[in-house]
């Protein structure tokens, strides 16, 4: 029996990326393993080079906006956007759940935050915000609550987006998003790399105790080289986004992973003993969560989905109940056996 893993922690790699990145472990174009390529050589800054290349043409990602590679994860954007953007002013955090709520905590702790509940993105009217504002950010995917934003707004400070499960599974408007980042580890490769895209104006800002590492204007400047980049990180972002170009691009990601989706929630919908947890407009396209119509069965759910190869269908800790993960690399074959096993799906109390 194939084995299937819906964890919202990291997602599969396709199989033909997975083999070619296991070959270029082995030799990359000759030139021996990609685990001892030099981050100082001509191959990998070439490497880089084209990485950043084939991402602002997959995103269209306009001139005036950097591509920064950088380590750290999301959890290191948490405070190096402060650090970075904060200048003396406030900055505003929309409360959407669990990771938007880490992200203002960390910010706190650099300078003055104001937070604000997700409705107030909708009914945005706040003409103060232009001269006390520094930034507003929001969590575009919850990826503990299964919530995402469809759009944003057009606000007159600049607005940073936490895009960690859903980069890359949908277009992008920079127009409205000043600066986006992402860790690379869900649905474009593996951890140790995040994606930080930022306007050229947010530059030049950051307060001067910024750790280097994490200063946006120092790292811009040093072509993302202030220190080791996570080179084997960036090599499987390559094959990935080679992968998205092949399938299609961007638009094709979206297509799939709406599809996807929409067949989770009809499953989940057209079952009375599930129960999704978001209301429809807000319903996440990567991380559908839902729970037991008795709570008290979701330890059988789960038994159950594992008995039929379905693993790591468990909701985040502080959420409980049952959540799916539709990242780009999961193959087809696991959103099928999924949304069969959910369509058949009945408790033990009136299983015959
Ligand atoms: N933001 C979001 C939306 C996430 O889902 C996660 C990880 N699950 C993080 C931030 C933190 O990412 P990391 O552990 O790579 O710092």
């Amino acid at each position: 029996m194939e084995r299937y893993s819906f964890s919202a922690a990291a997602g599969p790699l396709p199989a033909s990326v997975a083999a070619t990145v296991a070959e270029a472990c082995r030799d990359w174009q000759g030139g021996g393993s990609i685990l001892g390529l030099s981050f100082v050589s001509d191959r990998f800054k070439a490497l880089q080079e084209e990485t950043g290349n084939a991402l602002r043409q997959l995103l269209a990602v306009p001139k005036d906006f950097h591509i920064l590679f950088l380590s750290g994860g999301a959890s290191a954007q948490f405070a190096a956007l402060p650090l970075n953007l904060m200048a003396g002013k406030v900055a505003t955090y929309i409360d959407s759940g669990h990771w938007s709520r880490r992200a203002r905590d960390e910010a706190a702790r650099y300078g003055p935050v104001q937070t604000l509940p997700l409705a107030a993105l909708a009914n945005y009217a706040d003409p103060e915000c232009l001269t006390r504002d520094a930034y507003w950010h929001v969590t575009s995917n919850e990826t503990a609550n299964g919530l995402q934003l469809r759009d944003f707004p057009a606000l007159p400070v600049p607005l940073a987006a936490d895009m960690t499960s859903d980069f890359l599974t949908r277009p992008i408007d920079f127009k409205r998003l000043a600066l986006v980042y992402a860790g690379t580890q869900k649905s474009i490769g593996v951890p140790g790399l995040t994606v930080v895209i930022v306007r050229d104006e947010l530059l030049g800002r950051a307060a001067p105790t910024t750790p280097r590492v994490l200063n946006y204007t120092t790292q811009a400047a040093a072509h993302c080289r202030v220190n080791t980049p996570p080179v084997f990180a960036i090599f499987v972002l390559h094959t990935m986004l080679d992968w998205i170009a092949t399938r299609g691009g961007i638009a094709a990601m979206a297509a799939a992973t709406r599809r996807r989706s929409a067949a989770v929630y009809q499953a989940v919908d057209n079952n009375l003993h599930l129960r999704a947890t978001i209301t429809p407009i807000l319903r996440s396209h990567t991380n559908p969560c839902f729970s037991l119509a008795n709570s008290d069965n979701a330890p059988h759910f789960l038994g159950a989905a594992q008995a039929a190869g379905l693993d790591d269908l468990n909701g985040h800790p502080e959420v409980g109940g049952i959540r799916v993960s539709l990242y780009n690399g999961l193959p087809e074959a696991a959103v099928t056996a999924l949304t069969a096993f959910l369509h058949a799906y009945a408790p033990p109390d009136i299983r015959q």
